[in-house]
């Protein structure tokens, strides 16, 4: 049979779990061949892969010693001494991945090694074949620098938090932030090489480098050129990378009502694409900055303010500060500290919802006067005597 080095579940193919029995397996293909088999699917390619799929899993699966490489390894060829397999599962089990001291596994003989594959020379498609699955498979183990594939690749997107003034937020306008984005290189417009291929130094334009594994030695693709025999020179101005690093100032709008947390995305103001790729977004997250007496929460005003004992007392109109300027706010008759006030409508106009706006939400303190003269003190005595109720009865009733 012809040599495989695709990793290939031959278990899922077949259908079977890996503890099968020999009965069980056999019972499994001859089902599924009935089924897919060419005489009964006339004409249906798809049949016919399927039929070769399950015919290759039941050659491996129903020989005992190549199904035990196939466990071993994960894929079978005729190539391999069991005594091979074992070695490299034993290596794979002992989880150091490093490629070196295969017990005598040749790697060789998934390349060009002379007289292993008859008809199959250095670069015949069925050769290039068996090196892209014998990358597969042991990609992991050669962790060489692999040249970066070079289609074309999007760029990634940016966040930043910009922080905008408690006015801008409220009122919109227009805000800058500097952000580092990476740019396509303008040397090699993104290429990431000057000029044209040339012969990989590594291998001298072989493609392949011999690797010594305690006595063993065996070849594997050039990790530098990744098999291909030639490299590019890496572009002076951006090392290879294609892009560059830049700082540039973002203009950007901020809408009326804008609240913190909010996100802003600016299309394609993120890093550059590679080989032609779209660039990423840019994403910023506002954060309103505060001010001094007003404290916004969502669209609503808080804010603080100070009132006498008499215009608590006895109710009174007082000018407060609001985001639009002063405004008067009606002072009950008998309202306490803390309490709070509600302003309809001289909050910010909302950002979400046009033409509706949040409220101001006034905190009512209540400052005493420090009594500097006789006559006062004496008028507060009075008030004293005519308002004898005690402000802590209750605390005490609920003893
Ligand atoms: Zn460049
Ligand atoms: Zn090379």
């Amino acid at each position: 049979m012809a040599t495989t080095t695709e990793k290939k579940d031959y278990y899922g193919t077949l259908g079977v779990k890996k503890t099968a029995s020999p009965e069980e397996i056999r019972k499994a293909f001859r089902k599924a061949a009935r089924r897919y088999h060419p005489d009964v699917n006339p004409g249906d390619k798809r049949a016919e892969e399927k039929f070769k799929e399950i015919s290759e899993a039941n050659d491996v699966l129903s020989d005992e010693k190549k199904r035990k490489i196939y466990d071993q390894v994960g894929f079978y060829s005729d190539q391999i001494d069991p005594a091979q397999a074992e070695a490299y599962a034993r290596h794979q089990g002992s989880g150091d991945g490093m490629p070196v001291d295969f017990g005598g596994f040749d790697f060789s003989g998934f390349q060009s090694g002379p007289g292993r594959h008859p008809g199959q020379g250095a670069g015949s498609p069925a050769d290039a074949a068996s090196w892209g699955s014998f990358k597969d498979i042991f990609s992991g183990m050669f962790s060489g620098a692999q040249q970066r594939p070079r289609g074309p690749q999007p760029g990634s997107d940016l966040e930043y938090q910009a922080t905008v003034d408690f006015w801008s937020a409220i009122r919109g306008g227009q805000a800058r932030l500097e952000v580092h984005r990476q740019e396509t290189c303008p040397t090699c417009h993104g290429q990431a090489s000057s000029g044209g291929p040339t012969q990989c130094a590594e291998c001298n334009g072989t493609g392949q480098v011999t690797q010594m594994g305690g006595r063993m030695k065996f070849n594997i693709p050039c990790p530098r050129c990744n098999g291909t025999g030639r490299t590019t020179n890496a572009c002076a101005t951006c090392h290879g990378e294609g892009v560059v690093s830049r700082t540039e100032t973002v203009e950007f709008r901020i809408k009326a009502g804008t609240r913190d947390g909010q996100r802003i995305r600016l299309q394609g103001k993120g890093n550059s694409g590679i080989n032609g790729g779209a660039a990423g977004d840019l994403f910023l997250i506002v954060r309103t900055g505060a001010h001094p007496v007003f404290a916004r929460v969502g669209d609503d005003i808080h804010l603080t303010v100070p009132v006498t004992v008499p215009e608590a007392s006895l109710g009174a109109k007082v000018d407060v500060p609001t985001i639009d300027g002063r405004a008067q706010l009606k002072i009950p008759p008998g309202t306490q500290s803390g309490q709070k006030l509600r302003m309809r409508e001289r909050g910010v106009e909302s950002a979400q919802n046009p033409g509706q706006r949040g409220d101001e939400i006034v905190t009512v303190e209540v400052q005493v006067p420090t009594l500097a003269d006789e006559r006062s003190r004496e008028i507060m005595r009075e008030l004293a005597k005519l308002n004898s109720n005690d402000p802590r009865m209750a605390l005490f009733e609920k003893l």
